[in-house]
């Protein structure tokens, strides 16, 4: 078992990702087919982790406290200072989360420290197959392509649309609110499911700093105009 764990979903995948040529949508970077590969294989665990756990804990959000007192471990939350820690660690049957994180936060990195368990992944090389479990374990695709498609019709989506919508019903919120996570986490799985134009399946985070910067400007701009035609 490693003695830390530094990283977590969305800070570290952009540095593991660095060394894989230039993203078409002109941000980042493009993961290999490798990794690409590793990232469905990493789903389809998380799915299959879900599948053996008890069926109550499959709800929405994802009650990670739980789901990894299931699985033998317990979740004690530290401060940062006390425990050395930037988000979490797993040491034996305890999952250390950095009490200061907020709480999607803290929900992203129990499931990546589960991710380690499941995957028995405890190498420094395996920290974004971590990242990619606890990713499908919080937000998987079946639901996720479902409250899309409600609210937007099929996919695949635009960034704009995404964000139309959001000013418009407030669906981007909604599903943040559903499943606990961030809103980077959230568009980063969109685009892994290949529910975003130009974005490759399970290339999601290549652009994901681009993609937020798209986001926002044309959320805003919806926005603004959702407020002019209210006047
Ligand atoms: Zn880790």
């Amino acid at each position: 078992m490693p003695n830390g764990c530094p990283c977590y979903l969305i800070g570290t995948i952009r540095q593991h990702l660095s060394n894989f040529g230039e993203n078409p949508r002109g941000g980042g970077s493009v993961m290999s087919l490798d990794r690409a590969m590793l990232r469905r294989e990493s789903y389809d665990t998380a799915q299959q982790f879900l599948s053996v756990s008890d069926p109550s804990l499959a709800r929405f959000p994802r009650p990670t406290k739980a789901l990894a007192f299931y699985w033998g471990f317990r979740v004690v939350e530290l401060p940062r200072s006390v425990a050395h820690l930037d988000h979490g660690m797993i040491i034996g049957h305890r999952i250390i989360v950095a009490r200061e994180r907020r709480f999607w936060e803290r929900q992203l990195t129990i499931a990546h420290e589960l991710g380690h368990f499941a995957l028995k992944a405890f190498n420094d090389q395996q920290e974004e197959e971590c990242s990619a479990f606890g990713s499908a374990l919080l937000v998987p695709f079946e639901d996720l392509d479902d409250s899309l498609r409600f609210f937007l019709g099929s996919g695949p989506y635009s960034i704009g649309a995404l964000a139309w919508s959001e000013a418009e019903t407030g669906v981007v919120s909604r599903l943040v609110h559903h499943y606990a996570v961030g809103y980077k986490a959230l568009i980063w799985a969109i685009g892994d499911y290949g529910l975003l134009q130009g974005v490759p399946e399970w290339h999601g985070g290549d652009s994901i700093d681009s993609l937020m910067v798209e986001y926002r400007s044309a959320w805003e701009q919806a926005r603004k105009r959702f407020e002019t035609s209210a006047d």
